[in-house]
């Protein structure tokens, strides 16, 4: 039963038999303790999984707002929600549909969630963004526009503040007219050297310049997402805009707001265009694009 190897030690089966059974007897108390978390583990992912398939099932609350001092009943649904890791942190995404003219929303939420994945703002303190879209300058990086950069800003902002949220409306890309609208102006801006509002009410066939026309965006649905996560006048709320009428949208529905700037230097592209819509519009500050 005895064979010698290379380095001298002996084969035994008693040893090997022996170290078997030790083998054994260890993986046995580590496999029941092993089976024991991970039968915990499967309990616990299947408690979550649960959460997170309810969560895709579409839950809808009807809420009044204010909007241009018209009282409305507004559905919002909320269609699902996840995590998404940015350079300025941690956000919960949330997608809404909201029964207006805009209905797609995207919500980027800084805050913690709990137990239904609502979210819980701790110290009360929301810094609120609006943001229009703009494709060809978020996603494509066209230079004319500086609404990026704005968007960023935002987000690095809600990370200094510690909580808050974007909200972001695809349909509100052209200032409300529409990306196809938004094409067509930048067609006039490339070869006329027309700047944006100038674009906007030729296309119009506008003899003088309505400001209303130019901008038919609405805010109404904004505040009825927040009113579908509860918060109320109750919260210390700061919006995060130079466009006077995304504050008096929060003002007619009884919100006290403040207001944080996002100011961004212009560049060669946008300083035309900032100048116009300051004129045009009576932003509160130059460089604005909101
Ligand atoms: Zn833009």
């Amino acid at each position: 039963m005895h064979r010698r190897y290379k380095n001298g030690s002996k084969f035994n089966l008693l040893w090997v038999i022996e170290m078997v059974g030790i083998e054994k007897s260890i993986p046995k108390r580590d496999m029941k303790k092993a089976d024991i978390e991970y039968r915990e583990k499967i309990a616990r992912d299947g408690a979550f999984i649960q959460k997170v398939r309810d969560a895709l099932t579409p839950l809808t609350k009807d809420v009044t707002v204010i909007e241009n001092g018209q009282v409305k009943e507004v559905q919002v649904t909320r269609l699902g929600l996840g995590p998404i890791d940015t350079p300025f942190g941690k956000f919960y995404e949330f997608e809404f549909e909201v029964g207006d003219r805009w209905k797609e929303y995207n919500v980027l939420v800084k805050a913690g969630l709990d137990d239904k994945f609502n979210p819980q703002f701790e110290d009360g303190k929301i810094l609120v963004r609006m943001d229009s879209a703009c494709k060809t300058g978020q996603l494509f990086h066209d230079k004319t526009c500086d609404c990026k950069l704005q968007l960023l800003k935002a987000m690095h902002e809600i990370e200094k503040n510690g909580s808050g949220m974007i909200v972001h409306m695809p349909k509100q890309d052209g200032r409300g007219m529409g990306l196809s609208f938004k094409l067509g102006t930048l067609m006039l801006q490339d070869e006329l050297g027309y700047n944006t509002v100038e674009a906007a009410a030729a296309l119009k066939s506008m003899e003088f310049i309505e400001p209303e026309a130019l901008d038919p965006r609405t805010y109404g649905g904004v505040i009825a997402i927040l009113r579908f996560f509860g918060i109320d006048s109750g919260f210390d709320i700061n919006v995060a805009t130079n466009n006077p009428k995304k504050i008096q949208a929060f003002q007619e529905n009884g919100y006290d707001v403040g207001r944080t700037p996002v100011i961004i230097p212009p560049n060669e592209y946008t300083k035309r265009h900032l100048d116009a819509k300051e004129e045009t519009f009576h932003h509160d500050l130059r460089r604005d694009n909101d």
